[in-house]
């Protein structure tokens, strides 16, 4: 990399990003969205007059960035978790919000496809962020640092902790006295090639998928966070913090308009995602605000999130994903709304 690659990084970026139509499936989508670039996002929402002709109700959203179908995870990565990349070896705190309704994309730009049916699978922003840190930590700018790279992974759902690098083991989050908070427990592993954070990562996304017990612990409604955490090599025990990128694939937010569900715990599952969903949001409004407060003991999500809410070295970039299909429509306008609610801050 050459110094012409070191980028100055938003304290807050909120972008969106639209997926393709679904190509499967015997029911065709009819596209409702927009990209007419500059960051706008157009949806055209279908409604009906009161004497019942239809017709399109055009709503424009503004985003730092908007991305098209035709965008590649690459490219969504370069204006988005590429300059978190190198804000770290800044001495940042950088985190990273993939947001939306089951299906829109969270886990293709976060995680990838190596599902397998694909030949050319496509890296997501984990793989691509991973990469970039072992080019940073060679470049002679932060060579001197003497850094060393450690990685976590765990999911957080229902409020519990779970490391996906230690056969999904329950872990608890404490709080001491001086708000520091500590996930107790957690796997922090010393890794040395982009490679190694690559099999982790699949390791434990399998591992977020398979041997769920309950019926309804589905990846879906879990939110899955990969830290990247640079510590100086020191002769003391515990190695220094110099920076930390977190990476999140939230829940799904479909489910916030949805009440219409019998079943006990879908209800105590989705009143838990909304509330922390609704915490991200406020934490990263304090964010942009430069408030002193941090709501982030509202939620989980946000307790463990600490770091990354407090300070002025905090940076956040938050990626909403929509789908297309006019069946979406609803929930489209929702993630919308919540990702321009970030951005007015
Ligand atoms: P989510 O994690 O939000 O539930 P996924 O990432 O699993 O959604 O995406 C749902 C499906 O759509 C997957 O089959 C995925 O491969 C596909 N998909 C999502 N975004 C894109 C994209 N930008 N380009 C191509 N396929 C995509
Ligand atoms: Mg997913």
């Amino acid at each position: 990399i050459s110094t012409t690659d070191l980028i100055e990084a938003y304290k807050i970026c909120v972008c969106v990003r639209k997926r393709p139509l679904n190509k499967q499936g015997t029911v065709k989508e009819i596209d409702v969205v927009s990209v007419p670039g500059n960051g706008a996002l157009l949806v055209h929402e279908p409604k009906q007059k009161v004497d019942l002709t239809k017709y399109l109700d055009n709503q424009v959203f503004h985003f730092d960035y908007s991305f098209d179908e035709t965008t590649t995870n690459d490219m969504v990565y370069k204006f988005t978790a590429k300059p978190l990349v190198q804000s770290i070896f800044e001495s940042c705190m950088a985190t990273c919000f993939a947001y939306g309704q089951t299906g829109s994309g969270k886990t293709h730009t976060m995680g990838g496809d190596f599902t397998g049916k694909q030949q050319n699978s496509a890296k997501g922003i984990y793989a691509l962020a991973a990469q970039d840190v072992f080019h940073y930590l060679n470049h002679r700018r932060y060579a001197d640092l003497d850094l060393s790279v450690y990685v976590s992974f765990f999911e957080i759902y229902n409020g519990k902790v779970y490391d996906l690098l230690n056969k999904k083991a329950k872990l608890r989050v404490l709080e001491d006295d001086r708000q520091q908070v500590q996930v107790v427990g957690l796997e922090e592993v010393y890794v040395t090639t982009a490679e190694e954070v690559i099999r982790m990562i699949q390791t434990g996304s399998a591992c977020r998928t398979s041997g769920q017990t309950s019926a309804n612990a589905n990846s879906s409604r879990s939110h899955a966070v990969l830290q990247i955490v640079l510590r100086r090599n020191d002769r003391a025990t515990t190695l220094p913090l110099h920076g930390k990128f977190s990476l999140v694939d939230l829940a799904g937010n479909e489910r916030g308009t949805d009440v219409s569900s019998n079943d006990r715990s879908t209800l105590v599952e989705t009143a838990e995602i909304n509330r922390s969903l609704l915490a991200l949001k406020e934490c990263i409004r304090s964010l942009g605000k430069n408030s002193d407060h941090i709501p982030f003991r509202m939620s989980t999500l946000t307790k463990v999130l600490r770091d990354s809410f407090i300070g002025e070295n905090s940076k956040t970039c938050m990626i909403a994903m929509v789908s297309p299909g006019m069946a979406s429509c609803e929930y489209t306008m929702n993630t919308l709304r919540y990702d321009t609610n970030v951005y007015d801050a």
